[in-house]
């Protein structure tokens, strides 16, 4: 913990922004935030390296609030993490979009899933119809190691074409970059801490504030990671460089998505997974 270098640190994620392209000229970048160190800091870098690197692109962080569950002190802290990376906060209710996350909480199919489903379809429409070019996110390396193992014992191996730092965007789907994607965690709040950088400390998962039982095993894979870094060195950096690797071959026999036939947006079925959980929704 004392080895931490704040000037490495943010110097890794500068060297990814640059080699993988995720930043470039004129590109509006929208940047989801949770509260939590992560995006936060993905938040931070980012401004930091728009910045120093004068480029001409514009960086807007955006919040969506799933309900009124939702402490304030998160939306507070959200508010002050903008502020010291000065860039402009927009914040949206699921409310408006017809969801209520507690029915959804009800429904026999694992929230967590259900809760994915409903970020990422938001994030990527609202992106999209505020004219961005990029959405970028806070995931981590240690989060595509565990999405990794995750999709592989599932056997969805497409998914894995997925995992790299820049996803380049198809039809109504937006390019996704991920500028933490070869840090992890505990860096995060290294980083947070020493910079004195706002973030929330419990989890920010919807689930904690609804007082509902988190899966502890999301936080065994984490261990197992950081296990297995502290007797091979340079394990998380050679994973993942093995799943960009993976990610490329699979990219390659990926077909355009269609247009969901309810609301038309982005999806690999007829239905989009987002028009099939309001239909459970509304029953
Ligand atoms: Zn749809």
């Amino acid at each position: 913990m004392n080895s931490f270098n704040p000037e490495s640190y943010k110097k890794k994620i500068y060297k990814i922004i640059s080699k993988y392209k995720l930043v470039q000229e004129n590109d509006k970048i929208f940047i989801g935030l949770s509260g939590g160190k992560d995006s936060g800091c993905a938040c931070f870098v980012l401004s930091e390296y728009i910045r120093e690197k004068k480029l001409k692109c514009e960086l807007v962080a955006f919040y969506i609030k799933l309900g009124d569950f939702i402490p304030e002190r998160v939306i507070e802290t959200i508010k002050k993490q903008t502020e010291v990376a000065q860039i402009p906060l927009k914040i949206y209710d699921i409310k408006d979009f017809g969801i209520s996350y507690k029915k959804i909480g009800t429904l026999n199919r694992p929230i967590c899933s259900s809760c994915g489903t409903i970020k990422r379809y938001l994030m990527n429409k609202i992106a999209r119809e505020e004219g961005a070019t990029k959405l970028c996110t806070g995931h981590h390396g240690d989060d595509f190691i565990v999405f990794f193992m995750k999709n592989i014992l599932g056997k969805n191996i497409e998914w894995i074409s997925k995992f790299t730092p820049l996803l380049e965007g198809k039809g109504k789907q937006l390019t996704r970059i991920r500028p933490l994607f070869f840090g992890n965690g505990e860096d995060n709040k290294n980083f947070c801490d020493f910079i004195n950088f706002p973030y929330i400390q419990e989890d920010v998962c919807p689930h904690f504030f609804l007082k509902q039982k988190i899966d502890k095993r999301r936080e065994k894979w984490y261990e197992v990671i950081r296990e297995i870094s502290k007797w091979q060195p340079n394990f998380r950096e050679y994973f993942l460089e093995g799943i960009i690797e993976i990610a490329k071959i699979l990219s390659l026999n990926q077909k355009e998505p269609l247009e969901c036939k309810i609301c038309g947006e982005p999806t690999n079925k007829e239905i989009c997974s987002f028009c099939r959980l309001l239909k459970f929704h509304k029953d």
